[in-house]
């Protein structure tokens, strides 16, 4: 069984997948771990995608589509949580072209306000020696701008300034849109309500994804 998981940034989407991962035993697949784990194990697909990235170029969508049949080859047998792909229209569409072998079950959609995302994003800091993550609202340092962990100088990543997130978030909202319509369309869409907390999340998410295992 294989189900898509959406979120825009700092909808808690990383920290559902963790959860799926260790508590309901899904497998994971995102672009990027499929990339690196094709890319070591050597395969076919992934010595032509490694030829792209050498060259400083971006893995075009059909490479991208073989690296995730071999992956959803291994591991048909299980729960695939496909995490941050599609993430256009373009890539629904792809993915589509494996429905005979591998159709998609659900799409789980963890939702969230911008005004919310901003509020989540906005305090973001982290220490630019340990990497200790903060946030000014919810963890601050104890001393402003020092790591309480190894005294390093605390900053906002350039990634996490308020500008750069409307810019991400306006991204995600484009390309994402039209996604989250295609599997509405399609009879495929849950949606889910991401201002409760984690645990509350998760379980909702379960819920749907033993649905989806019953109903196959
Ligand atoms: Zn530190």
């Amino acid at each position: 069984m294989i189900f898509v998981l959406i979120g825009a940034p700092g909808a808690g989407k990383g920290t559902q997948a963790d959860l799926l991962v260790e508590s309901l035993g899904c497998y994971k697949i995102s672009t990027g771990d499929a990339l690196r784990r094709q890319i070591s194990l050597g395969t076919k697909v992934g010595k032509e995608a490694e030829a792209f990235i050498s060259e400083g170029k971006l893995v075009p969508d059909d490479v991208l589509l073989g690296i995730l049949k071999e992956e959803l080859a291994s591991h048909s047998e299980e729960v695939v949580l496909l995490d941050g792909y599609p993430r256009n229209l373009s890539q629904a569409n792809t993915l589509e072209e494996l429905e005979s072998v591998y159709p998609v079950n659900g799409a789980i959609h963890i939702h969230v306000d911008e005004s919310e995302l901003l509020g989540r994003l906005g305090g973001r800091c982290v220490c630019s020696n340990c990497g200790e993550t903060y946030h000014m609202q919810h963890k601050a340092p104890s001393v402003e701008g020092v790591c309480d962990k190894c005294g390093g100088k605390v900053i906002t990543r350039t990634d996490d300034q308020e500008d750069k997130i409307r810019v991400r978030l306006e991204v995600y909202e484009n390309q994402t849109a039209p996604v989250l319509n295609y599997y509405q369309d399609r009879k495929l869409y849950y949606k889910i309500d991401g201002t409760k907390g984690p645990k509350d999340v998760f379980n909702e998410i379960k819920g749907i994804v033993e649905d989806l295992k019953g109903s196959r």
